[in-house]
């Protein structure tokens, strides 16, 4: 036996007698088995990339709720390649390493800052190479920890056009849906203007941003690449999207806004996209997923959540006008 694994070892650093010795030494059923065995598990790798880390991932799941706190501590955990969930257990913070430096998408509410923090450095990454900050929605829950994260990293803040000047002064804008509902939170300084459809590179790492207004008017989605050795997958950090308002606001008197929200839902749905994140975990069902078999692998889930974002949007905008027969 020990003679031919010495055999098997020696074949086998030459490709054409490896097979050659596989003819000679093994009935020709247990080649085909091992042939197909070969194609089969190639084409898993293929479709359905390795999830990593199951373990860090099941912690989350363990600690963390469905719908949860927005401030309750969460443990981190990689979500596939060099990208990792940072964020507390009721709001999303991602970021996504290089050796050029590393870039955070959200920074959580004021008090979640000092947690997304705790967490980069238990992953043994420094806050000082952290140099791009991303936004997702600017409503507090998502921006307010902006400015201590900034504080503690000196990264370059990135925001949209209709964004910035919310973050920089802490109150949403009088056009948002939410105008009037939340409290204000600390200021951040905008360092750079994202041009929207334009593709923001730090190193090697490329993020394309997408307007996707609705939830707020500066509202962005983010899609960028990861890898783990060669395989690579297509992450997208979809926009919140729901249609929720103050009381006062009706978005059917908003028509331009709504066609806007469309499009951005739209173009969302088109998105090549492999792993769906949201703002709130909840909204892309990160903790049943996460349990699942797939984990977070879906192909198919920006067009799902395209799909029952519009049914939403459909939804609000058929109650606006039954409402206003009504009165
Ligand atoms: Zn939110």
């Amino acid at each position: 036996m020990l003679i031919l694994i010495q055999r098997l070892i020696v074949k086998m650093t030459n490709p054409i007698s490896f097979i050659v010795f596989m003819i000679n030494s093994v009935k020709i059923n247990t080649l085909m088995a091992f042939l197909v065995f070969i194609v089969i598990s190639g084409c898993t790798v293929k479709t359905v990339p390795q999830i990593m880390d199951r373990p860090s991932q099941n912690k989350w799941a363990e600690v963390c709720s469905t719908w949860d706190d927005w401030d309750k501590p969460g443990p981190p955990f990689r979500i596939y390649g060099n990208s990792y969930y940072v964020g507390t257990c009721g709001i999303s913070a991602i970021l996504i390493t290089s050796n050029d430096g590393h870039v955070l998408i959200d920074g959580g509410t004021e008090a979640g800052a000092d947690i997304i923090a705790e967490n980069i450095k238990s992953l043994g990454f420094s806050m000082n190479d952290v140099r791009f900050l991303l936004h997702s929605h600017e409503h507090f829950d998502h921006v307010a920890g902006l400015a201590k994260l900034q504080e503690l990293s000196s990264a370059k803040l990135f925001a949209s056009p209709e964004a910035a000047p919310v973050l920089q002064s802490g109150i949403a804008s009088k056009h948002d849906p939410q105008a009037g509902m939340h409290e204000e939170f600390p200021t951040s300084k905008v360092d750079e203007i994202i041009n929207v459809g334009q593709s923001l590179t730090l190193g090697n790492l490329t993020f394309l941003p997408i307007a996707t207004p609705g939830h707020t008017l500066g509202a962005l989605s983010w899609q960028w690449q990861s890898c783990e050795n060669t395989e690579c997958v297509i992450i997208v950090y979809a926009d919140s999207l729901s249609p929720i308002s103050h009381d006062s606001y009706l978005f059917s008197e908003h028509p331009q806004y709504v066609d806007d929200y469309k499009k951005g839902i739209r173009n969302l749905s088109l998105l090549e996209c492999e792993i769906l994140l949201t703002p709130h975990p909840s909204a892309s069902k990160m903790r049943k997923n996460l349990l699942s078999p797939e984990g977070l692998f879906d192909k198919n889930s920006c067009k799902n959540y395209a799909e029952s974002i519009t049914k939403r949007l459909q939804k609000r905008l058929i109650q606006e006008k039954t409402n206003d027969q009504i009165h």
